[in-house]
């Protein structure tokens, strides 16, 4: 859903109007035709849970929600950070709602998940970035549905020291942090964010608990080159990602980050190729690929693939 009325950060709102591009046929809306869709929606409401699904205008909806799977936005629908690329809206967040943790794994429940995909805005308010609340909330989850596996795509946590520490110490099925774009384009993607923050995250995470999966995901499109995709997989791989998404960037509104072209299939098929030869355990690079898109069929593969490493395998040279 994509408004003009919502708050925006003032990097955003005094940015100059970029016309949104027409987009390609490679770029589909999935509709919203079937009942489990409006069962998956009639879910959400009842349980007063945001999604990102809708607050980033997700184009797959459509398709996710019919298939009941929906990712969860936890900790409010207003983000501290001012990100270009992102149509969550940017300002003070409320309190943290101490019965949400059980709300979303009642959720969980009602829609039958076996793999469900959690987020979070950015808290910089909250002394530890909310990383005791995504920790409540998995504790939740496996309380209530002990066979569903757990995916937690955080923040960066930068400034709060050690605090992500507590979420890999719920230990999630899958510890997922984006890094969005190339370092080179921070500046202007993620004004807030640090590329070697974010990076050395997803290593200490794996060091502290190295049977977590560890993803990322980036978005194309922005203007990158392939050379500089080339160095952040390089990077993602010494940090032991084992999973790695890449999606076509869509810009939601003329007031965010422009688009810098639409990558077509055939050169994602050639970054798919490139990220396999890093390897990665997993890889989904398609222009429709968002990081929670057909995550439970991603974990299957991701743990297919570390069934079929052979014991004591060392990450794969980059
Ligand atoms: S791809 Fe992710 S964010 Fe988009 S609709 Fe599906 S679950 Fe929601």
């Amino acid at each position: 859903m994509i408004t003009e009325d919502r708050l925006r950060h003032p990097e955003k709102a005094h940015r100059p109007a970029t016309p949104v591009l027409r987009k390609p046929s490679w770029i589909r809306v999935s509709r919203a035709e079937s009942a489990a869709y409006g069962e998956t929606r009639a879910v959400l409401k009842a349980e007063a849970l945001s999604t990102v699904c809708e607050e980033a205008g997700c184009p797959n909806r459509g398709e996710c929600w019919s298939k009941r799977h929906a990712t969860m936005m936890i900790m409010g629908e207003v983000c501290t950070r001012g990100c270009s690329f992102c149509n969550v809206a940017t300002g003070r967040p409320d309190a943290l709602d101490a019965f949400e943790p059980g709300r979303v794994a009642q959720a969980v429940a009602k829609l039958g998940l076996r793999h469900v995909v959690i987020t979070s805005v950015d808290r910089d308010d909250l002394d530890d970035g909310g990383a005791a609340h995504f920790a409540q909330v998995i504790r939740a989850v496996r309380h209530r549905c002990p066979e569903t596996t757990v995916e937690v795509l955080v923040p960066d946590f930068l400034h709060k020291g050690a605090a992500w520490e507590t979420v890999v110490d719920a230990a999630p099925d899958v510890f997922n942090h984006n890094l969005e774009c190339v370092p080179r384009l921070y500046p202007a993607v993620r004004p807030g964010a640090r590329y070697y923050q974010s990076l050395r995250l997803l290593d200490e995470a794996k060091r502290r608990n190295p049977a977590i999966f560890t993803k990322s995901g980036l978005m194309v499109g922005l203007g990158e080159t392939l050379e500089e995709l080339r160095q952040v997989m390089d990077d993602m791989r010494i940090a032991g990602v084992d999973f790695l998404t890449v999606g076509q960037y869509l810009q939601p509104t003329p007031r965010h980050h422009a688009i810098d072209r639409f990558v077509p299939p055939e050169d994602f098929a050639r970054i798919e190729a490139m990220a396999r030869s890093k390897g990665f355990l997993a890889v989904s690079a398609t222009p429709m690929t968002r990081s929670s898109f057909h995550a439970d069929d991603g974990f299957a593969a991701l743990q297919a693939a570390r069934r079929a490493q052979p014991a004591n395998t060392e990450p794969a040279n980059v």
